[in-house]
Order: C-alpha cells, then sequence, then structure tokens
C-alpha cells in the first residue's frame, strides 16, 4: 500500500537522521522534499499546500527539546499532519441497532462497488453479528446483477432482486421483504455509470429520499488517482455522501489520490479494500495509515490481526504439546492454516516496523498451499509418526499431493529442525504467538 510514496519519505527521513539540529534552513529543505514526493505521489496539490504550510508553521514554532532528536521531533510534525489531512480519527459506519439500517452504495462503474457491497455484508455479520441481504439495483447491466447473485451466494449471503421494473421500487420492495424476513441491514448495489451523469444521478436522489439510508457510501477506485477525487467532488456536490470506501489501496498505482479524498470532500474515509477477497476489507485509520507510509510500522494493525486470527484455546493446546513433545504433522497443518487465514503473508509482512519493504520481499504464500497438499496426502498415522515415512511413502504422497519426494523430503526435514527449536524453546518457558510464523519471520 503506497509503497513507493512510502519509500520516497524513507529516503528523505534517512537525510533527517544526519542533521544536527532542528534549524529553519533544515526545516523548509525537508518538507520541499516532502512536498516534491507527495505531488508526485499524486495527492492533490491544494492538500499538499494545506499541509505544507502548516507542517513549517508548527516546526518552526517547536521547542527544541532535549529529549527528543531533531529527527523525531520533525517526523511527529510530519506524522501529526499527516494524520490530520487523512481525517484524523476513525469513523464508524452509521448502523442502527433497533431497526433495519440501510446502506446505499454508490460510484462509477468498475469502481468495486459490486465487490464491497459483499465484503461490507461480511463486515457486519461478522462484527456487528447482523443479518444482512443485499439489493441488485444495477437493473441496468443484467451482468452486474448476475455478478452480486454469484458472489453472495459464494459467500453465503441473500440477494434481492426483481428482473424488471424501477431501481427505486425493488429498493422498497427490498426493504419490505427484509421486514419481512428479518434482516437487520440493507445493502443497496447501485447502478454505476462510465462517468458521473445526471440521469444516474437523478435517479440516486430519488432512492435517497425514498429509502432514506444511514449511510450514502461513496466506493472510489484509489487506483484511478485524481480523477477519483473529483468523482468523490461529483458524487458529493449533486447527491450528498456520508462516507468514503476505497477500493483498491492494494495496488500501488497512484494511491497518492486518496489520501486527499477527505481533505477536499470534507467526508471521512472509513474502510478500505486491501485485495479482491472478500474479507480484504479494513476500517481506515488515519493514525495507522499515516504511520505505515512514515514507515513507523503498523503494530497495532499487526497485534489486532493477530489477536483476530489465532486461536487461543488452540494455542493453548499447543503449548501443552510443545512441552511434552508430541507436536506431530497434524498439528504443523494446522498451524498453516492459522497463517492461511491471516491472509498473504506480505501484507503481514509489511506491517512490521523496520522490515524491508513489500516490493524487496519475496514470500511465498503457494508453498504453504503446497505444506498443506502434502501433509493432506499423509496417512493419519504417518501424521503422528513422521520418522516411519520412508522412501516408498514419500513416492506416494509426493503422487498423492502433485509434488516431488523433493519436496516432500524438503517439508519433512523442516519440520523435523522445527520440532527440535520448538523442544529448544519449550523449555526456555512459555511460548507466545504462533510458533511457525516465528520461524518464518526469522
Ligand atoms: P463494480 O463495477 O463497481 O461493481 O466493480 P466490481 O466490484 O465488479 O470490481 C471491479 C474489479 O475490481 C473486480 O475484478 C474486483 O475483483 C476488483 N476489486 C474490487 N475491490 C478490490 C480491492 O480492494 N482490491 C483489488 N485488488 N481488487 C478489487
Amino acid at each position: 500500500m503506497l509503497v513507493s510514496l512510502s519509500n520516497r519519505l524513507s529516503e528523505i527521513m534517512k537525510k533527517v537522521r544526519g542533521w544536527g539540529s532542528l534549524n529553519e534552513k533544515n526545516i523548509r529543505d525537508g518538507l520541499r522534499d516532502i512536498k516534491l514526493a507527495l505531488l508526485e505521489a499524486d495527492v492533490n496539490y491544494k492538500v499538499v499546500k494545506g499541509f505544507i504550510d502548516g507542517a513549517t508553521e508548527s516546526a518552526l514554532g517547536e521547542q527544541v527539546l532535549n529529549s527528543i532528536t531533531p529527527v523525531q521531533q520533525f517526523t511527529k510534525v510530519v506524522y501529526d499532519y499527516l494524520v490530520k489531512i487523512l481525517g484524523e480519527e476513525d469513523h464508524d459506519l452509521k448502523i442502527s441497532f433497533g431497526g433495519i439500517s440501510v446502506f446505499m452504495l454508490v460510484g462509477l462503474q468498475g469502481s468495486g462497488k459490486t465487490t464491497t457491497a459483499v465484503k461490507l455484508a461480511h463486515y457486519v455479520q461478522k462484527n456487528y453479528n447482523k443479518k444482512p441481504l443485499l439489493i441488485a439495483a444495477d437493473v441496468y447491466r443484467p451482468a452486474a446483477v448476475k455478478q452480486l447473485e454469484l458472489l453472495s451466494e459464494k459467500n453465503g449471503f441473500s440477494i434481492y432482486k426483481e428482473d424488471n421494473g424501477k431501481p427505486v421500487d425493488i429498493c422498497l420492495s427490498g426493504l419490505k421483504f427484509a421486514r419481512e424476513n428479518s434482516y437487520q441491514v440493507l445493502i443497496i448495489d447501485t447502478a454505476g455509470r462510465l462517468e458521473i451523469d445526471e440521469k444516474m444521478m437523478n435517479e440516486l436522489i430519488e432512492m435517497k429520499n425514498r429509502m432514506k439510508p444511514h449511510e450514502v457510501i461513496l466506493i472510489a477506485d484509489a487506483a484511478t488517482g485524481q480523477v477519483a477525487v473529483s468523482v468523490a467532488q461529483g458524487f458529493n456536490e449533486k447527491l450528498g455522501i456520508t462516507g468514503i470506501f476505497l477500493s483498491r489501496m492494494d495496488s500501488d498505482a497512484r494511491g497518492g489520490a486518496a489520501l486527499s479524498m477527505s481533505y477536499i470532500t470534507g467526508r471521512y474515509i472509513k474502510f478500505i479494500g486491501t485485495g479482491e477477497k472478500i474479507p480484504d476489507f479494513e476500517k481506515f485509520y488515519p493514525s495507522r495509515i499515516a504511520s505505515r507510509i512514515l514507515n513507523m510500522g503498523d503494530v497495532v494493525s499487526l497485534v489486532e490481526k493477530v489477536q483476530e486470527n489465532v486461536d487461543l484455546e488452540q494455542a493453548a493446546k499447543l503449548e501443552k504439546k510443545l512441552r511434552k513433545d508430541t507436536f506431530d504433522l497434524k498439528d504443523f497443518l494446522d498451524q498453516v492454516k492459522q497463517l492461511e487465514k491471516m491472509g498473504p503473508l506480505e501484507n503481514i509482512l509489511e506491517m512490521i516496523p523496520g522490515l524491508p519493504k513489500k516490493a524487496n520481499i519475496k514470500i511465498d504464500d503457494h508453498a504453504l498451499k503446497q505444506t498443506e497438499a502434502i501433509i493432506n496426502s499423509m496417512t493419519e498415522y504417518e501424521r503422528s509418526h513422521y520418522k516411519m515415512i520412508n522412501g516408498s511413502r514419500r513416492k506416494r504422497i509426493a503422487l498423492g499431493s502433485g509434488t516431488s519426494v523433493f519436496e516432500v523430503n524438503r517439508l519433512l526435514n523442516n519440520f523435523q529442525q522445527m520440532k527440535k527449536l520448538m523442544k529448544k524453546m519449550g523449555k526456555g518457558g512459555k511460548l507466545k504467538g504462533n510458533v511457525l510464523s516465528e520461524r518464518l519471520f526469522t
């Protein structure tokens, strides 16, 4: 996410580290470099100007504190201003705890609306324990309805659709259907066009007036740069939006524009899409994004992600096994699955302070899948007695998992080494976190 901007800023900060003191000349020089980096990353010029003016004033007015170094002081000013332009705080969805919450998703065609609708359904179900219903209101493109239907079904959500009729009428019938069938959240996937046009807007305005949604959320594609910013301005002026979800924040292309969106429209970015999969959807925390961009590491996000996905009960069981030295290949497989649940390893690594940026790391998620396939091809007995997996068994396992004997050997060797390592660690005291990840990350 925003890797090139982050790399540029890291370089600037390296230079700043050489400063002996914080004086007017080096503050102005440093901020000029930052200004260029922001403009290059496609951050809107108005935002850059506001940022630089504010940060210059603040840095020049800073008391030189003995307790912190010039670089810490300068970084803090830059960080504070980044957080400010990103919207200061995180902002929750306006969800109703009594009746049905209605969310209207608007945006241009291809902005990621349909995918985001299903991501939102998944999010409210998982985090608010609410039963969502998706409404297919893009009647102009049958393919769009079909896409929503397929994606919803695949992820276990219901949709409401009608073959004919005006979008607003479909939404009203959908609301009635939701009431009768105890749905608690209504997510409307509205029609998108290639550009904002009057007919589209009038239809959306009518829908907004009749449905009285709790939120009108613009889905903006972060990868489209400044276009996304003017689209957001257009939708906000004509329709009035309550928040923004940025899709495709995982693509680095011109992501800087995203940083301008909140400042320019006065509407908060509430969530971001970080991949094509349905769980790739995160709340937008200005402070975390700022520290990610400044390469300060996103420790809080990382800790949360790990906590969310590591089953504590399972971890306790694992610890017991390690102490008794009964950790077998089945447990190993469980560990692999836990890692997989956390999402692509590169995303996880990106959050760890001090590690090289994504662009420089090659982590093979495919290797996890391969490990899983190999262990799945073993018999129950083999998984708990790895020492008896001889040559002919290895051949059979390789064949069954679509791998080679070389790969089976490698996995068994790694497993053996890991067991040794864990034995040592297990003796040393309490084990924390995911043992496999510790091995992979070190
Ligand atoms: P719509 O036309 O606005 O409904 O857009 P879609 O939901 O069909 O999305 C267009 C494409 O963008 C699809 O291929 C999605 O898989 C992809 N997409 C949506 N959100 C994200 C995201 O956050 N990250 C990535 N990498 N792709 C996304």
